[in-house]
């Protein structure tokens, strides 16, 4: 049978189902993208902050992070929270989290997650050409507004050359030359000009549009279980009591995916981390580049005319509500580096929240479930899901279609590592 006549089903229509179904469509094969929301309210992917970074190379399980984590923990503003709940979920992950946070696991995962990353870049920037979605390469700058900011990211900036990513440390001088139309109030920062940014909304309409033109097809169903004859499955059974039959199934629900994985006695620990963002769209300074404010924790992304503001990470289970205090921190910080703005720039903003979702080990499960022939896992790209869509889409495009395209060990990203 070759790809012409075979069907593959995906189920989950944020970033990395969408990649895949491209990836797969453009290959030959008949997609169908089932995804239990229509309004892409659920979906982590549709107003994130569109950055691609290859400057994340460092895995979230990292050490320090704890620490930082606890002390954050005890101010309501803080860009990180953990709610503690009776969760024997949770609390395993937290104990993996634990883990994996330390230099060993920064060593092991770092030039893996370069090389996905830097691929990851080239294949979205072909991806924009043909889609005619605008991907800006003006790099991202890390501000900082503490010489010790600046020290830790200097400190990133030379293990970043370490893996192949360039980068430049910058003074303010160096930053109002990168950035002539924003003022920053900052001791310095980290240039990472091979980041880009883009306005997610419009990449992935313009991906759904074009699958559409292909052949490919949208059902909106909740998955619920899996059928199999053996180690094949055969259809997927959505809430509703309908079966869908495929040749090839991926599971790529983000922050949900684990429900479905378990039908295969596969377990993939996974938290949901929630963050938030706002959309200016008459900005009082429009910077030209993109940005991370190192002690704040927070995305700051131009989109065309509009200024997006993006951060937090709450793992909270699967709790989408705004927490009013967390964004007035993001909302303080980012008035501290862009003076030129104070909170009431964001009265009545609508806020919008998104679950990354988050593996103790801070790495992706891409790969073939280990039970069955013809189903495949993609999710966990936490907070690269944007970045790594292109690469991951075509990751699992290549595992379907047998070949071998891309010269990416990916053995870390096994979906069973921690089974
Ligand atoms: C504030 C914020 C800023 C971010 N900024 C960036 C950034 O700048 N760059 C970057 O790379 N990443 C960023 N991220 C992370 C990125 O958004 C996520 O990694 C990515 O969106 C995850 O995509 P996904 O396709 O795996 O999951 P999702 O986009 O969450 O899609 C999963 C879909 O599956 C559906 N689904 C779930 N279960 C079922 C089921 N049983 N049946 C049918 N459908 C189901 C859901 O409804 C959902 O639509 C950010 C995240 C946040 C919160």
């Amino acid at each position: 049978m070759n790809s012409d006549s075979q069907r593959v089903l995906i189920i989950g229509g944020g970033i990395i189902g969408l990649c895949s179904a491209w990836y797969l469509s453009k290959a030959g094969y008949k997609v169908v993208i089932l995804d239990r929301d229509s309004t892409h309210r659920e979906s982590c992917s549709d107003e994130n902050a569109g950055m691609i970074v290859p400057s994340h190379f460092i895995p979230l399980a990292a050490p320090g992070v704890i620490g930082q984590g606890l002390r954050w923990m005890l101010n309501p503003r803080s860009p990180f929270y953990l709610r503690p709940r009776l969760d024997l979920e949770l609390w395993r992950w937290c104990w993996q989290f634990f883990r994996c946070s330390n230099k060993a696991n920064v060593i092991k995962q770092r030039q893996l997650l370069a090389d996905l990353s830097l691929k990851s870049r080239e294949l979205i920037i072909s991806m924009g050409e043909e889609l005619e979605v605008e991907i800006v390469k003006r790099g991202l700058v890390m501000y900082c507004r503490t010489h010790e900011g600046l020290e830790d990211e200097s400190a990133v900036a030379e293990m970043a050359r370490l893996v192949g990513i360039e980068t430049e440390i910058c003074s303010p001088e160096r930053i109002r030359e990168l950035d002539p139309d924003a003022t920053m109030d900052v001791v310095g920062g980290v240039w990472f000009p091979q980041d880009c940014h883009l306005d997610p909304t419009l990449l992935l309409s313009a991906l759904r549009n074009s699958i559409t033109i292909r052949g490919g097809e949208f059902v909106h169903a909740d998955a619920i279980r899996f059928n199999r004859v053996g180690a094949r499955v055969h259809s997927v059974e959505v809430a509703s009591g309908e079966d869908f039959a495929a040749d090839h199934f991926v599971i790529a629900c983000g922050a949900w995916s684990p429900e479905l994985a378990r039908e295969f006695n596969l377990r993939m620990p996974m938290q949901g981390g929630k963050g938030y963002s706002m959309t200016l769209e008459k900005p009082a300074e429009l910077p030209r580049v993109c940005s991370l404010l190192k002690e704040g924790r927070v995305a700051v992304t131009p989109m065309g005319e509009k200024l997006r503001v993006a951060g937090t990470m709450e793992i909270c289970g699967r709790d989408l509500s705004v927490n009013e205090q967390r964004v007035q921190g993001i909302i303080d910080s980012f008035c501290q580096f862009f003076p030129a703005f104070d909170s009431a720039h964001f009265k009545g903003l609508e806020v919008w929240s998104g679950l990354r979702p988050c593996t103790p080990d801070g790495m992706p499960y891409v790969g073939k479930v280990p039970s069955v022939d013809n189903t495949i896992v993609a999710t966990g790209h936490s907070m690269l899901g944007l970045s790594l869509g292109a690469v991951s889409g075509r990751l699992v495009a290549d595992q379907i279609n047998n070949s071998d395209s891309l010269p990416l060990d990916i053995t870390n990203l096994d979906p069973a590592r921690f089974a």
